[in-house]
Formats: C-alpha cells, sequence, structure tokens
C-alpha cells in the first residue's frame, strides 16, 4: 500500500517521459501486475525520501476509440478513480488544445486533487502554454521539463503533503491494528498465563521524519544528467549546467581582442549547431571547470574584408546570438560608450529576458576615469530602471588588465537570474509589502492581492492572483519588481510578474 499518484493527460504531452523519469532508469519500468488491465502501467515512484505508486495512462490511446468522451472515459477514468493525486499534464510548448480543455473541464468536476504540469519547459524557450495553463481554474501550474530533469523539485512540493497524510493516516490505522492486536494478546495471553510481551513495531516501513534532513533529491535522483540541457534549477550551491554566454557589441569595440584573452589558444571550436544558422559557430570551453558555450559571437568569425568592419551591427542577427544565449555581455568602447545602437542591443537583451553585463573595454585610453564612468552609470540608470543594478565592468582587453573579473561575473548572474524562491517564502513576503503599500481602491473596492508563486526562473519570473489584476496600476507592478529585486538580491536581472485575476 502506498500513496497512488496518477499521470494524466493527452497523448504526446510527455506522461511516460515522466513515468520514466519518476519511476527511474535503474529499476525496472513497467512493473505490469497480474490481474489488472494491461493499459495501465504502474511503478514504483520516488522523490527525495518519498516512495509511491504512479500509475501511468499512456498507450490507451491507441487500445479504445479515439474520440474525446472515450478517451477520457477509459483512460482516465480508471486511473482516477484508483489515485489519491493526479498530476494532469499539458505540454507548455505546444500550448493548451481543445483536448487539453475537455480534461480540465472533467477534472474540475471532480473531488480528487488535480495538479496542473506544464511539462516541455526547457527554461528559455517562450512558452504559451504555462500562462495559459493558469487559465484552466485548476489553481496552480507547476512548469517542469520531464525529459531533462527540470523542476522536479516542484513535484515534490506537490506531492510531500498528500504523502504524509497518506503517512500519518496508514500509521494511524496500523496504531490502532497493533493497539487492537495487542488488547486481544492481552486477553488471550490472561486466559494462557502468559506475560504477553510481543512487539508489533512495524514501523521502520516508514523512514522517520522527525528532525530528518532531506536529502538533494536533484543528486540523488538526477546523478547521471550532466547533458547539455542539464539545467538544475534550485536555490542551492551553485549547479554545474553549461552556461551559454555571448559577447555582442558594435564593430571594433574589442570582442575579438577579448575573446583571445579568455580564451589564448585554448578552444575548442564546434560546427554549426542545431537551430543555429548555418554560417554560425560555438566555441565550447571550460572556465574554472565550469563548462560555458560561447554562442555566435561576431568576433569569432572570420574577418572577411577591411570595408566588413564598417557594416553597422545588424539587429536581426543580434536578436538571434541573444536568444541563443543566458547571458550576454554587451562590449561598449569606453571612448565612445553607449550610443543609441547599444542602448538598443541592451534593451533587447533585458527584453529577451538574458541576463546582462555591460565591459567597458579600452580603459586603457581613459584619462579621467572617474568621469566616465559616473556618466555611464547615470546612463544606465534612466535607461535601465527595469533592471537596476546592472553589473559594469571596465578592463582593457588589450593588456588584459581588469578581465579577469569577467568570468566570475558570468558565474554570479546567472546564478541570480536561475534563482528560486519558494512558494512559502513568497507569500509571506506578498503579505508585508502589500500592507507597506496598499494596494488602490477601485469602484469602492480594494484590489486583494491573493497569492503568488515563481512560475518559471531564467529569468526569475513571478505569478500573483489578485482581483481585479486589469485595473492593477503599472506603478504598482513596478514597485513589485523592486521589491522583490532587492529583498531577494536580484540585481541586474530582468524580473517579470503576472498578475491574474481568479474571478
Ligand atoms: P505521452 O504520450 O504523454 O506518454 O508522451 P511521451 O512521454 O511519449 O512524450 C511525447 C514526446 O514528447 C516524446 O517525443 C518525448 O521525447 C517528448 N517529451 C516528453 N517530455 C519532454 C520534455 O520535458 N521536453 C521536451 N522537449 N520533450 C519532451
Ligand atoms: P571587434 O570588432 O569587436 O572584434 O574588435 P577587435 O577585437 O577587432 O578590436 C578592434 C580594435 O580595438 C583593434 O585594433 C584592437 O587592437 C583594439 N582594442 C581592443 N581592445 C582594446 C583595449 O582594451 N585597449 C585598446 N587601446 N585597444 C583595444
Amino acid at each position: 500500500m502506498s500513496l497512488k499518484v496518477a499521470i494524466i493527460g493527452r497523448p504526446n504531452v510527455g506522461k511516460s517521459t515522466l513515468f520514466n523519469r519518476l519511476v527511474g532508469k535503474k529499476l525496472a519500468l513497467v512493473d505490469d501486475q497480474p490481474g489488472v488491465t494491461r493499459d495501465r502501467r504502474y511503478g514504483k515512484g520516488r522523490l527525495g525520501h518519498m516512495s509511491f505508486d504512479i500509475i501511468d495512462t499512456a498507450g490507451l490511446e491507441e487500445v479504445f476509440d479515439n474520440s474525446i468522451e472515450g478517451m477520457m472515459r477509459q483512460q482516465s477514468e480508471m486511473a482516477f478513480e484508483e489515485c489519491d493525486v493526479a498530476l494532469f499534464l499539458i505540454d507548455a510548448r505546444a500550448g493548451l488544445t481543445p483536448l487539453d480543455n475537455h480534461f480540465a473541464d472533467w477534472l474540475r468536476k471532480r473531488q480528487k486533487p488535480v495538479y496542473v504540469i506544464a511539462n516541455k519547459h526547457e527554461g528559455i524557450n517562450q512558452d504559451p502554454g504555462l500562462y495559459e495553463a493558469y487559465g484552466l481554474g485548476l489553481g496552480d501550474v507547476a512548469p517542469i521539463s520531464a525529459e531533462h530533469g527540470l523542476g522536479i523539485e516542484l513535484l515534490y512540493d506537490i506531492l510531500e503533503p498528500h504523502w504524509k497524510e497518506w503517512k500519518d493516516g496508514v500509521r494511524d490505522e496500523k496504531k490502532k491494528a497493533q493497539q487492537a492486536a495487542a488488547e486481544a494478546q492481552k486477553d488471550a495471553a490472561a486466559e494462557a498465563g502468559d506475560d504477553g510481551f510481543d512487539d508489533f513495531d512495524n514501523e521502520d516501513d516508514f523512514p522517520d521524519d522527525d528532525g530528518e534532513t532531506f536529502p538533494s533529491f536533484e543528486i540523488e535522483l538526477f546523478e547521471d544528467d550532466e547533458d547539455e540541457d542539464g539545467e538544475l534549477i534550485d536555490e542551492g550551491p551553485r549547479d554545474n549546467s553549461k552556461i551559454q554566454l555571448a559577447i555582442v557589441g558594435r564593430p571594433n569595440a574589442g570582442k575579438s581582442t577579448l575573446l583571445n584573452q579568455l580564451l589564448g589558444e585554448n578552444r575548442v571550436m564546434t560546427g554549426p549547431q542545431a537551430g543555429l544558422t548555418r554560417d554560425s559557430i560555438a566555441v565550447d570551453w571550460a572556465y574554472e571547470g565550469r563548462p560555458i558555450r560561447l554562442v555566435d559571437t561576431a568576433g569569432m568569425r572570420r574577418k572577411k574584408k577591411i570595408d566588413d568592419r564598417v557594416e553597422r551591427l545588424s539587429v536581426a542577427d543580434t536578436l538571434r546570438v541573444i536568444r541563443y544565449a543566458q547571458v550576454v555581455v554587451l562590449m561598449l568602447d569606453a571612448t565612445n560608450t553607449l550610443d543609441k545602437q547599444d542602448l538598443t542591443i541592451a534593451r533587447m537583451v533585458l527584453e529577451e529576458g538574458r541576463a546582462l553585463i555591460i565591459a567597458v573595454n579600452k580603459w586603457d585610453t581613459i584619462i579621467d576615469k572617474s568621469g566616465v564612468m559616473q556618466a555611464l552609470r547615470d546612463k544606465l540608470d534612466t535607461s535601465f530602471a527595469q533592471a537596476k543594478g546592472i553589473p559594469v565592468l571596465t578592463f582593457s582587453a588589450l593588456t588584459g588588465r581588469g578581465t579577469e573579473r569577467l568570468m566570475p561575473t558570468v558565474l554570479d548572474i546567472h546564478d541570480i537570474w536561475s534563482r528560486r524562491i519558494s512558494t512559502s517564502k513568497l507569500n509571506r513576503w506578498l503579505e508585508v509589502v502589500s500592507e507597506r503599500h496598499l494596494p488602490p481602491v477601485i469602484s469602492g473596492r480594494r484590489i486583494r492581492l491573493r497569492y503568488m508563486t515563481q512560475a518559471k526562473a531564467r529569468p526569475p519570473s513571478f505569478f500573483i492572483n489578485c482581483s481585479k489584476a486589469a485595473e492593477l496600476p503599472e506603478s504598482y507592478t513596478r514597485y513589485l519588481i523592486n521589491g522583490l529585486r532587492e529583498d531577494f538580491d536580484m540585481p541586474g536581472v530582468p524580473i517579470r510578474v503576472n498578475l491574474r485575476s481568479s474571478d
């Protein structure tokens, strides 16, 4: 007997993948139990210290007729009747389909706990399904990638209370049974003149939860997941996933010089990456053991002709590079900083939700260093109020002076950009800030901020459920974003807040 978790959803959303992920590669994938229908798969799932039964409904769509009713009746009803908790999967990338909506309608009418899981969320994509899923009326949405093991800690948060409840329930029942058995034995012993000491201690079926520290299940479960998308997201120590880094800037800013400074001869050029255009290249590299991929940095391309140098930076090219990067270093020429083009690039980086570092090169040529720095800071603060605290570095790529600070800054901002804040912390915070500065009253009723959760990281994106979301002024949203940045120490990265009303 275990807590029973069903995985439900239309075909192709990733149910089997999640099933395999939870059951674990090393365990038997399918546990066909005799006597039950062949069309459901059962497995022992594990997350951290929890273990539970998983029912996967994948494959049923082939067995039964393909009508919506047919599928739902057959596939989901059986699994659903059997389970204690259901995970309702949708495909975050594909967005919602009518079939997802039918499933949701059906699930909303049931009494059992159902959680919406937006699968195939790999962090740097724009995923329409993720926000649409909040509109299903089934509460919060957990973005995960079953294939890459991302966001699995959210499943842990979801299942843990049910697991605990189940465990306590069973423990109570067991205790009762033990007491009854003990009573019965005492009676029997009294009759037989026996002292009746016998123990019924079966408690070691349960890992003890008193004061235990939970193991890091990311590490425990997915230790072999260091593939190129292995973006482990948590609040813990720095992970070791590959950082996609781009160095952009106007021609002549010094990008090639910096690359040579950083990499020396120590570079591995890789061919065109899937999804990049044919003439794109990337350099795989490691900084203090941390894998770094320099994506399609203009300076890496062989310069064709001298007159190409005067060519203006193509916005489309730059945008494409930014989209493949996680951290973008915008290189400026200290003798000519922050013109319109530079500001445009910086704005694109933030709009695309990437982490931005501003690197002011050719610092060796500047005499009034503090004057230039002050002017730059002022310009940044007025132009990019939405990402206060963007790191600004000054160095000379030519001499190497100051360039040693670049990579530590990249690692730091990548950490901030990947940060996850627990729902409980966010809700405590929301209560405090919305009392400190009350939301406005709209037609006689004050807007209420009810509930908050982090929808995703990279960049940190938050979802707030509130009354009359459409009427909350922009200035209040800015207040919330600035507060998040300050209170959770997230300088320099774009922060997103999505407000929704459930009424
Ligand atoms: P099911 O029909 O719901 O059981 O879906 P499957 O588990 O068979 O997955 C359907 C397809 O989606 C397969 O090609 C999977 O490799 C893919 N898939 C599943 N999970 C993910 C994910 O997290 N990210 C991506 N990119 N693809 C996934
Ligand atoms: P890219 O077009 O951005 O790749 O720029 P390059 O790396 O080709 O550099 C353009 C010019 O600026 C070259 O003549 C470099 O020698 C020069 N340069 C690059 N970095 C520095 C620097 O830190 N100080 C000075 N004084 N010149 C630099």
